[in-house]
């Protein structure tokens, strides 16, 4: 008898290959019609639709699940909280966390660095300390630490870009001296799309003796992450920008620091015991989850990490980057197009100014034409400030666009631009 012919275990069935018509009609907003013409949705930066999983899975989660956790001895309760902490373990292994423990769920990425600056940066970091961010940061991570600045004392360092939206890695090693005691770093830049060299940056700033945040909002939908690869201390995503609802967010901290911490809001769940005279905090990641949280938002992020790992995910990264790259050229052959930002890495951005045309009216010139994308300065002032610009227009990709949603925006762009010039 062939013994491995029957011993072999069953092998796990391989994720379908991406297939972006199939993977279509998993997100029903996208067969939306806008004034009467179908949905080209290009604001994915801003948030990213859901897919029907999703929705069923926080609708279902209130019509048989909804209590509240950690409390309740009821059935409803415990279900409640075993769905609330497999959310907690399903973020854990997206993230590749060592520890459940070090999931803290938030309410998006600016709390996350909020929580950061407020009790990490508050307690550890001294008068004249300094905080690292790059030029290309989006407000949620410069304003955190220009308050912090205030309160604390601590000062805030900014290493510049290039023109192209690159982070001057030369200008940034400079800037990490001995006084650098957090580097918080976007992973990729909303405004332009670049890819900032994350795993680089951090073993500079760990060599440096600084600890380092990532900034992952617009990173976690295109790319792999992996914490403990890239060794960072700190790693803050939304889940909106994950295909799962808003009003919940992700801080992974690796437990040592957790533990460190003080908690940053008091109230209940954050606490083991009280009295007018003493509270004794609760375990982490408890003791930075104060009040009832978003469970049902908890539930539609695992929904959505759960949707992820049925597609093909590399080659959704992969048709989204060649989405990317044909827009990019198409750009590159449009009269008067000028693109904000050229880095050599980017992903899923794609920011422009037309020569004479404001923004605003290339954005709701496009909305006529059923085309969603967003102008302005996408809250990365700074970034405008630097090319000298009030605002751009910005169209951003998730894996279920396709050609014919890039055809139609160029189609749109040029309708807006003979109708404005
Ligand atoms: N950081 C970056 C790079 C972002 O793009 C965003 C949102 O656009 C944020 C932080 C803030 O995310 P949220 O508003 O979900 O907290």
């Amino acid at each position: 008898m062939n013994a491995t012919a029957h011993q072999t275990a069953p092998q796990p069935v391989a994720p379908a290959a991406f297939d972006v018509a199939r993977v279509r009609a998993d997100f029903p907003i996208l067969a939306t019609q806008i004034h009467g013409k179908p949905l080209v949705y290009l604001d994915n930066a801003a948030t990213t639709q859901k897919p029907q999983r999703v929705i069923d899975a926080v609708s279902h989660y209130y019509e048989a699940t909804n209590a509240n956790v950690h409390r309740g001895v009821h059935t409803l309760s415990q279900r409640a909280t075993d769905e609330f902490e497999g959310a907690r373990e399903a973020v854990r292994q997206f993230l590749n966390a060592a520890d459940a423990r070090e999931i803290v769920f938030t309410r998006g990425t600016t709390e996350s660095i909020n929580l950061v600056a407020q009790s990490y940066a508050r307690e550890f970091l001294s008068p004249g300390d300094e905080i690292l961010i790059g030029a290309a940061e989006h407000h949620a991570n410069i304003v955190p630490w220009q308050m912090l600045a205030k309160s604390r004392g601590t000062v805030l360092k900014v290493a510049p870009i290039n023109d192209a939206g690159e982070l001057d890695m030369a200008a940034f090693e400079r800037l990490l001296t001995p006084r650098t005691k957090l580097v918080a770093i976007g992973h990729v830049s909303n405004a332009l799309g670049t890819i900032n060299p994350v795993a680089r940056i951090t073993a500079l700033a760990h060599a440096a003796g600084a600890k380092v945040l990532i900034d992952g909002a617009q990173s976690v939908a295109h790319a792999n992450i992996d914490v403990r690869a890239l060794d960072c201390d700190f790693f803050a995503f939304s889940g909106h920008k994950l295909f799962a609802p808003t009003g919940i967010g992700v801080l992974y901290a690796k437990a040592d620091l957790l533990e460190m911490m003080p908690p940053w809001q008091g109230g209940g769940d954050m606490i083991k015991t009280v009295s007018f005279e003493h509270t004794e905090y609760n375990d982490i990641p408890y003791k930075f989850e104060a009040g009832t949280p978003h469970i049902a938002g908890a539930v539609g992020l695992k929904a959505a990490i759960d949707y992820l790992q049925t597609l093909d995910f590399a080659g959704a990264v992969a048709h989204e980057h060649r989405l990317l790259e044909a827009a990019t050229r198409a750009a590159g052959t449009f009269p008067g197009l000028r693109p904000i930002g050229t880095a050599r890495e980017k992903a899923g951005v794609l920011s422009f100014v037309i020569e004479g045309l404001h923004p605003q009216d290339l954005g709701v010139l496009l909305d006529s034409q059923g085309v969603a994308i967003r102008t302005g300065h996408h809250c990365a002032m700074p970034v405008m400030q630097y090319y000298g610009l009030a605002g751009t227009a910005r169209a951003s990709f998730a894996f279920y666009n396709t050609q014919d949603d890039l055809d139609r925006f160029f189609k749109a762009l040029e309708k807006a631009r003979d109708i404005l010039s």
